[in-house]
């Protein structure tokens, strides 16, 4: 996975692609690993780093959805789960199962979330993790010895997926690369070109990093830009009714001692009939989310006071010790590009199912769904696109197919276990050059082996997309990034060829962007 050899692979094509992907978040590199892998020849095109979207931003968890379940729909939670358990078996190197409890207080909360998790475990059929059961006070305590214990009752655990959103995504990405496909990061599509019959025959796009502009074509051209769906269909249509409500959903990160154990906490109902996860992630906990309609979607949206202050008081709620703004050392938002529904309502309601839907232009959108279910969305997009396109028809082979790092033991490798089959390369730059083993921060475990090996192997091309995404620096502790950011843009400018001028604008753009990471000390 390098740029350069994407240019030339861009370059070298003679004749228009069979699909154009615009958008590089799960849904659609998922479509390029898809494509690709069928034989179709694609290009892919990320206006900013792949995952700088929604798919960076996510609860992490790989899931069927027990609100789902809860909402009556059935069919979406049995697909989730049995994309949960073939994600788990093709990456088991990034996906890993979770325990989750869900604490009781009222003496209903046994046998009525004891059944229902009992429900979801059938659900999974054969991809289905270990049994739920209900636990007593006690065993509920030993799980998750922070819990709220005025007036526990007991606990019902429950098992998950859990994984590292954007580590999957550059492993997918790096997937399609190896598949054929041609992915592009900083590349905008700026336009749609027309073809013959009011159809668009491909797109107009600017390399954001050295300003040249191209076009390219191809049979049938893919939007999968998530909560951006509606800009670029307006490219083809500037009279089209949207299709997506946008909603913001934020996380707050706090360290490991407010859930110590391995368990995750799971509460079905909030204050505003929401669930609320607590999980342990990367040594840390995760603590979310909200669910706010807005009215735009931006790439780097930002946390409100009063989500942070739901969070912080629902949390309280079940936490033994309250955690206070001070305790907090990231806040991330994310943009849920979920469809929007005939009949209004609160975007909480709206089916996280995903819609295929064709504009008079030829131009095909994909959207809505989940992480967990992107293979699934990407086998239905592609076998519509072949079919509009006309391409000749290839069954779907994603189902098998093992992501880029797939190791089966992988945690034999510690910190570096997500790099995979990746990680002992890493640990051979660490004995060549023992001092990019050191960790580039006493809170972080990150190393400047990994900025070396982010900007060789894996498209880095900013601070912000080591800090961010190959790593997850900035998503676990805001500040301890920020000081990270001078020795990542010393590394990366050698990497890069790159000057001293650079290293200082790379860390004034990345402090700019961490700040709104930091939650103010008061709302
Ligand atoms: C708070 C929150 C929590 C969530 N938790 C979970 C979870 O735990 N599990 C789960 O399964 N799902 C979860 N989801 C849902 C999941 O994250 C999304 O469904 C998924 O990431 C959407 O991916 P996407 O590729 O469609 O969109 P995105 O990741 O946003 O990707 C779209 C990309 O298109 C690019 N783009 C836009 N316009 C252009 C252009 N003109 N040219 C080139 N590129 C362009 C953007 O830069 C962006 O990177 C969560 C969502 C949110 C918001």
């Amino acid at each position: 996975m390098n740029r350069a050899e994407m240019f030339a692979r861009l370059h070298a094509r003679s004749g228009p692609w069979d699909m154009i992907v615009v958008g590089g978040g799960a849904t659609g590199v998922g479509v390029a690993i898809d494509a690709a892998s069928r034989g179709y020849g694609v290009l892919l095109l990320e206006q900013h780093d792949f995952g700088k979207g929604t798919s960076s931003r996510s609860t992490k968890l790989v899931h069927g959805g027990v609100r789902y379940l809860e909402q009556g729909n059935i069919s979406l939670v049995k697909e989730a789960l049995r994309e949960r358990g073939l994600l788990l078996s093709n990456a088991p190197h990034l996906v890993h199962d979770r325990a989750f409890v869900v604490p009781n207080y009222d003496w209903w909360e046994a046998p009525f979330y004891g059944i229902g998790l009992k429900v979801y475990n059938l659900l999974a059929g054969k991809y289905g993790f270990a049994a739920s059961r209900i636990l007593s006070k006690d065993e509920t305590l030993e799980r998750v010895p922070t819990i709220k214990t005025q007036g526990l009752r007991g606990g019902v655990i429950y098992y998950d997926g859990q994984f590292d959103d954007s580590r999957l995504l550059i492993h997918m990405a790096a997937t399609a690369c190896e598949m054929g496909a041609t992915l592009l990061n900083y590349v905008r599509v700026t336009g749609l070109t027309p073809g013959g019959a009011g159809c668009i025959d491909g797109v107009q796009a600017r390399d954001t990093e050295s300003g040249q502009e191209f076009h390219a074509q191809a049979s049938v051209v893919i939007n999968a830009t998530g909560p951006f769906t509606d800009d670029l269909r307006r490219q083809s249509d500037a009279s089209i009714a949207p299709m997506i409500a946008p909603s913001q959903g934020v996380h707050l990160v706090f360290d490991h001692s407010f859930l110590p154990g391995e368990s995750a906490i799971m509460v079905p109902h909030t204050s505003d009939g929401r669930v609320m996860f607590a999980i342990p992630w990367h040594g840390h906990t995760l603590i979310g989310t909200t669910d706010t309609p807005v009215d735009r979607a931006s790439l780097e949206p930002i946390a409100l006071e009063r989500e942070i202050d739901f969070i912080l008081s629902s949390a309280s709620l079940y936490l033994a010790r309250k955690p206070t703004r001070g305790d907090i050392l990231s806040v991330f938002a994310g943009i849920r590009p979920l469809v929007k529904s005939a009949t209004g309502g609160g975007t909480a309601a709206l089916s996280r199912g995903h819609t295929i839907h064709v504009e008079k232009s030829g131009l095909l959108t994909i959207c809505g769904g989940k992480w967990t279910t992107y293979r699934h969305m990407a086998e239905d997009c592609v076998n519509q696109a072949a079919m509009l396109a006309r391409l000749p028809a290839r069954p779907c082979i994603t189902g098998h197919l093992h992501l880029h790092g797939f190791h089966p033991s992988a945690d034999a490798f510690g910190g570096l276990r997500v790099y995979g089959s990746d990680a002992p390369l890493i640990q051979d730059l660490m004995r060549a050059h023992p001092e990019l083993a050191k960790p580039l921060d006493s809170a972080l475990p990150y190393t400047g082996a990994e900025v070396v090996w982010g900007s060789r192997h894996e498209m880095a091309r900013t601070v912000e997309d080591i800090l961010a995404r190959r790593t997850r620096a900035l998503f676990l502790n805001a500040r301890a990034a920020m000081r990270m950011a001078p020795g990542v843009a010393a590394l990366m400018a050698r990497e890069l060829h790159r000057d001293a001028a650079w290293e200082v604008q790379q860390v004034a753009s990345f402090n700019e962007v961490a700040e709104n990471y930091c939650p103010k000390a008061t709302a």
